[in-house]
């Protein structure tokens, strides 16, 4: 026997030694268990998932539903302000991202239309602090947008530092802007949620911050990662579809696993909302319900 063998020998024996003396109940008191993560699953909606015709009958099939959030669009924000104000009064809702809405785009060439979108994606900014949002979703360029700055180092210093001047502006009105990567065939600027984050970090601005989109990160090698890669510095809003089809969670029951990103957002604590945005293959009052249970008893299996 040589000395690493001598060594080996005398732990496992110092080992098997200690195991036989210990009582029983020792073990179990010190065996490792997985920490208890109580972290919430905070639902919300977009506009136009649930039935309904009116704000109140939507927001009474939610808020039977347990959903805690309301995501309106920029222009209906706008136009509706005091009716969503109103309806969501007493109610356990709350108002959780505005999705766009705005016109022009911040990466436009022509200055008419960048200093459109710099005049309405304020006034939407201005009205998100308002009501309480978390903050206004928006994309740097969609692929159809042109003419658009190109996909070069200038254009993301550029957007950076444009981001910094909008992310201090909402914060002054007490929101943010949320930058949502989309896939390569809607928008080749933006698809990963890490590179949206390096954005918001670069951007230099408490104001700026990121989200992630179920359907859109089929980009991602990793959900888990790819929210991990946000952390809860940047990571604001998180949007909810069938992988399949952008229908209903559930409608694919094949494709429609979300636990390992919502591992990563319970490892993060995240205390922002899941927001269903999608379509529906069927009844609302059926496949609405059904998609929640779902996300629910997955969230618990993360
Ligand atoms: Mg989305």
């Amino acid at each position: 026997m040589d000395r690493r063998d001598f060594f080996k020998t005398s732990l496992m024996g110092a080992g098997a030694l200690a195991a036989a003396s210990a009582p029983a109940a020792l073990f179990s008191a010190c065996s490792p268990k997985a920490p208890v993560n109580n972290t919430p699953l905070r639902l919300s909606f977009q506009h136009g998932i649930a039935p309904g015709e009116s704000l109140a009958e939507k927001f009474d099939f939610m808020e039977k539903l347990g959903i805690e959030g309301y995501e309106p669009g920029g222009q209906y924000l706008l136009s509706h302000f005091n009716e969503i104000e109103q309806n969501l009064r007493g109610r356990a809702i709350k108002v959780s991202a505005i999705c766009a809405g705005f016109k022009g785009f911040i990466l436009a060439e022509d200055p008419a239309v960048k200093a459109e979108f710099d005049s309405t994606m304020r006034e939407i900014v201005e009205a998100a602090g308002k009501i309480g949002s978390t903050g206004v979703i928006m994309v740097p360029a969609f692929n159809g947008q042109k003419p658009c700055m190109p996909h070069t180092m200038e254009t993301r210093d550029y957007l950076c530092e444009q981001l910094h001047e909008l992310g201090e502006y909402a914060l002054k009105c007490g929101t943010t802007v949320i930058l949502e990567p989309l896939n390569r065939k809607e928008a080749f600027y933006l698809r990963l949620v890490s590179d949206a984050a390096a954005i918001c970090r670069d951007a230099k601005s408490e104001g700026v911050k990121c989200m992630g989109d179920f359907w859109h990160m089929k980009e991602e090698t990793s959900d888990y990662a790819a929210f991990m890669s946000a952390g809860t510095e940047y990571l604001r809003h998180v949007h909810m579809a069938s992988k399949g089809d952008r229908k209903m969670p559930g409608e694919h029951p094949d494709t429609d696993r979300y636990v390992e990103g919502f591992k990563a957002l319970k490892e993060l604590n995240y205390p922002y909302y899941v927001s269903f945005e999608c379509g529906c293959g069927g009844d609302r009052e059926v496949l609405v319900p059904a998609a929640v249970e779902l996300l629910r008893q997955q969230w618990t299996e993360a």
